[in-house]
């Protein structure tokens, strides 16, 4: 066992959480705070060894968590739940300092949607129908059987939300877990595993193996000893991911990225439009779902621009845990490196910079300014990939047929979103969008009863609500002459 790091006062252990026990490793890597670049913690670095640990922990654990049935398993998750709530403060400090998100974000929703991650699907795995009907002369039921060790892999951008969003459903269907949490945004998933440890979870059902995407990561989701691998991250991992898998037919569920439209027509109500169109630049655009592509009816355009430079100019760029604070830093120079290689080439190819397209000089090397193309074809680069940074481009269109024809016409699939005041158009607009999620007059309403996931290269398979109990069971039907 290594010693903790005190991370915004927060004592944090740097190990791997294995069977109940903290394990370290030989090899370590940094973690950096991409607020002002300082250094946070150590980090165990693990690799082949520590995910064996992992999932033979893991398996041992399986037979009696499954066995304990959705009550049992419910009072374990509830409690965890109850911890959760009460740690947010802590968890929501240290997740800022570690990714650079809005700390008020953390305090006000994200970690109260962690919680209820975990109560949620408790209470469903308790009320969910048992199917059951009589076809000639034989009764048929639907069992959802905890399907065992349940690897599941988790990006940086919202981690201990996405990680709680995975462990909440896996738990609950019965499985138990081997999480490998982003190695950029590492430390609340330590705490997970405390927390986990604190409300008295059996050893092995939820073990966290820290490291790098191309070991630990690696290891994991080649190891024969999963039975599923839930990921959210990257569509290039994801290919890696998916022949891993493939070598063992593990199932898997993608969660990835995207370049979702955003649709403005000229019967929307304008200025609704304007603020949320606004809002694409939260987290400095490290949101999947994130409207990146601003499609706008060519009447309203300069109507629309002007209203929505003036929003832009509103939002305060800088320290995520000011609360005056709209929009933190980057994640890592790395990642910047890759954001400014997207502008550069944008700006190549002949699109219009009108706004950002650099670091603030006025503030910390990880502060992009928000950032806006106009002037784009459909088939630039800008447009058809995902940047995952603070920049945005706008196109117009003339009439609906054109506006579904942009919006859909890229590789990715994970959202839309919609402002229009005629609610046949809406209809017509979620019929023909093709994405995971259509919002029309909203966003970012996520209820966790609802099927989420993405459409064309932005995933595979659908989690939340019945749709996280399918994945992670193995559905069985029992028939039975009556
Ligand atoms: P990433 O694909 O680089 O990494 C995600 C995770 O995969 C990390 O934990 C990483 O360590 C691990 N990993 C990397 N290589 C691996 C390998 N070879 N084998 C196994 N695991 C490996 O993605 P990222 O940069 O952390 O996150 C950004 C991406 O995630 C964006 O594309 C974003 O759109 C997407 N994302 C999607 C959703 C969604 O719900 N659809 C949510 C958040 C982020």
């Amino acid at each position: 066992m290594s010693a903790t790091a005190s991370v915004a006062g927060v004592a944090v252990s740097p190990d791997h959480y294995i069977g109940g026990e903290r394990i370290s490793s030989s090899a370590t890597f940094e973690d950096v705070s991409p607020i002002d670049e300082s250094h946070l913690a150590d980090i165990a670095r693990g690799g082949a060894d520590e995910v064996e640990a992992a999932v033979q922990a893991a398996r041992h654990a399986f037979p009696a968590w499954a066995a304990l049935g959705p009550e049992g398993r419910g009072e374990h998750l509830f409690r965890i739940a109850d911890l959760i709530e009460e740690r947010t403060e802590t968890l929501a400090q240290v997740e800022t300092l570690d990714n650079g998100s809005l700390l008020e974000a953390s305090q006000l929703r994200l970690m109260k949607r962690a919680a209820t991650n975990f109560r949620f699907f408790a209470e469903l795995a308790i009320e969910r129908d048992r199917r059951s009907w009589e076809s000639n002369g034989t009764a048929y039921r639907v069992r959802h059987d905890p399907s065992g060790v349940a690897a599941l892999i988790t990006p940086w951008n919202a981690p201990f939300m996405l990680e709680t969003w995975k462990c909440g459903p896996a738990l609950a269907a019965g499985c138990t877990v081997v999480l490998k949490p982003a190695e950029w945004a590492p430390l609340t998933a330590s705490l997970l595993g405390e927390i986990a440890d604190d409300a008295g979870l059996p050893a092995g059902v939820l073990n966290v193996v820290q490291g790098l995407g191309e070991e630990a990561g690696a290891a994991l989701v080649t190891h024969p000893g999963i039975a599923r691998i839930s990921f959210t991250g990257s569509v290039e991992t994801a290919q890696l991911i998916g022949q891993a898998a493939a070598r063992n037919l593990t199932p898997v569920s993608f969660e990835l990225g995207g370049k979702s439209p955003f649709l403005v027509f000229p019967d929307a109500d304008l200025d609704a439009a304007v603020e949320t169109a606004t809002y694409q630049y939260d987290n400095a655009g490290q949101v999947c779902l994130a409207g990146t592509r601003l499609l706008i009816e060519e009447s309203i355009a300069d109507e629309f621009l002007e209203g929505f430079l003036a929003g832009v100019a509103q939002r305060k760029l800088g320290d995520p845990r000011d609360p005056e604070t709209d929009i933190g830093p980057l994640i890592t120079h790395e990642h910047l490196a890759r954001v400014e290689g997207f502008v550069q080439r944008a700006i190549d190819d002949g699109a219009r910079l009108v706004i950002g397209g650099r670091v603030s000089p006025d503030l910390g090397s990880l502060y992009y300014e928000p950032t806006l193309f106009t002037h784009v074809r459909q088939d630039l680069e800008i447009v058809q990939r995902e940047v995952f940074g603070p920049v945005l481009t706008l196109q117009t269109f003339g009439d609906e047929d054109e506006a579904v024809e942009l919006a859909n016409g890229t590789e990715y699939g994970l959202a839309a979103t919609a402002f229009t005041r005629d609610d046949d158009r809406g209809e017509r607009l979620g019929e023909a969008l093709v994405a995971g999620t259509t919002w029309i007059n909203c966003f970012y309403a996520r209820d966790l009863g609802a099927p989420f996931g993405g459409a064309k290269r932005s995933g595979i398979g659908r989690e939340g609500g019945e749709w996280s109990f399918d994945f992670y069971a193995d559905v069985k039907t029992v028939a039975r002459r009556t």
